[in-house]
């Protein structure tokens, strides 16, 4: 089985030029920064594995004992995301927790001296909502803007491995982490590994997991406390600077320690009517078409419910609408003939694109964000 990377993921994301991993160049580590460049050519080229090869073979020496080099090579492969770059103007509304994130994450990483003591940033924070509302991007940008290496895993693939094995990718995880600080670890799925369940009977091995990444992230507590760092730990990277940032649309299913855990819980609602607004505009901006601005108040108006990305598949097939009245004809017309996008497209796509959310399902978010979230 493998894991996925989350670029490229087929979901809208907007493309740019592929950058480099995305990370801070740090002065001391030129091995470091020629793996981050080395990355930016791989993939497309076989005739550079090798290169890369020796490149993945120097960070995984700076690891400390007890990492399973197997599951440290998998990670790098896999879970280091390289290639499209989410910034912040790409993600339409959650101003709120744009400015939390840049709060409790991007300035402490790109200024550490003026976060300290009182200011010692949170080690993590939980992303909670329905799904398709944007938490993904936000990590996305969160390590964009922090010049941040991004590990993005799923929690399901830490507690899928048979055992032994997860713990292992666990542990290599956050070694491999702490070499390429500042780094974020993207945990999608959340509620997979520290569920109430995963602590009962349930499954050893992803009890095991659980228990194994709670460990792993009160390390990370502990040297952002401002405890001092062995010249060993130090030697194994910077663990001040390594943030947990999870995701869940079953926030409920956390367990209550695990939950407390996260002294932040950032609540990502569906996108408000000014956000749908903003997303649709966005989305037409690359299109030929001929909305009016009463045509689109409308759509505004129906799309009551939608998440953002029910919002992108909505405009993705109402794009098809001009090239599906084409038929056969689609192969051999010219491209200046393709008629423009017009509200009809949309009108004949709200008949399949449906909200994948539920207003009983909404509801429920609702009540734990008043409980346990902050909004915004
Ligand atoms: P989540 O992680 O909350 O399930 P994602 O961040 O993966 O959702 O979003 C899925 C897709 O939906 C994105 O790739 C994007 O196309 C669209 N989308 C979701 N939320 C937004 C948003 N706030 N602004 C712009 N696009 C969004």
């Amino acid at each position: 089985e493998r894991m996925t990377v989350s670029s490229g993921n087929g979901k809208g994301v907007p493309r740019r030029k592929p950058p480099p991993v995305q990370r801070r160049e740090t002065p001391s580590s030129s091995d470091q920064d020629s793996f981050a460049k080395r990355s930016t050519e791989s993939e497309a080229e076989d005739g550079e594995d090798e290169d890369d090869n020796n490149d993945i073979t120097k960070i995984v020496q700076k690891l400390p004992k007890g990492v399973d080099l197997a599951s440290a090579r998998q990670i790098l492969n896999d879970i280091v995301v390289r290639g499209d770059e989410v910034h912040w103007e790409d993600i339409a509304g959650l101003e709120g927790a744009k400015k939390a994130l840049k709060e409790a994450v991007v300035y402490p990483f790109l200024r550490p001296d003026l976060f300290s003591g009182l200011r010692e940033p949170a080690r993590g924070m939980l992303l909670f909502g329905p799904p398709g509302t944007g938490k993904t991007m936000l990590a996305r940008a969160v390590a964009t803007e922090s010049k941040s290496t991004f590990f993005s895993v799923s929690a399901s693939t830490l507690t899928s491995k048979w055992h032994g094995e997860s713990e292992k990718l666990v542990r290599a995880l956050f070694g491999l982490a702490k070499v390429l600080a500042p780094s974020i670890i993207f945990v999608d799925e959340i509620d997979s590994l520290l569920s109430a369940r995963s602590s009962g009977s349930e499954h050893e091995a992803s009890r095991r997991s659980k228990t194994e990444f709670l460990i792993q992230w009160s390390d990370l507590q502990r040297a952002a406390a401002g405890r001092e760092q062995s010249a060993r730990e130090k030697k194994e990277g910077d663990a001040s600077r390594v943030l947990v940032l999870a995701a869940t649309n079953m926030p409920w299913d956390i367990d209550e320690a695990a939950r407390r855990r996260f002294v932040r819980r950032q609540y990502i609602p569906l996108p408000e009517q000014h956000v749908r607004e903003q997303q649709l505009r966005t989305l037409l901006s690359h299109q030929h078409q001929e909305l009016n601005d009463d045509d689109i108040q409308v759509l505004v108006q129906v799309t009551d419910g939608f998440s953002g990305s029910d919002i992108t598949a909505l405009a993705k097939d109402a794009a098809m609408g001009p090239l599906r009245n084409l038929g056969e004809a689609l192969l051999h017309t010219p491209m200046d003939q393709i008629k423009p996008m017009t509200f009809r497209d949309f009108e004949a796509s709200l008949y399949s694109i449906r909200p994948s959310v539920s207003s009983d399902g909404l509801r429920r978010y609702e009540e734990w964000a008043r409980e346990f979230g902050e909004r915004g």
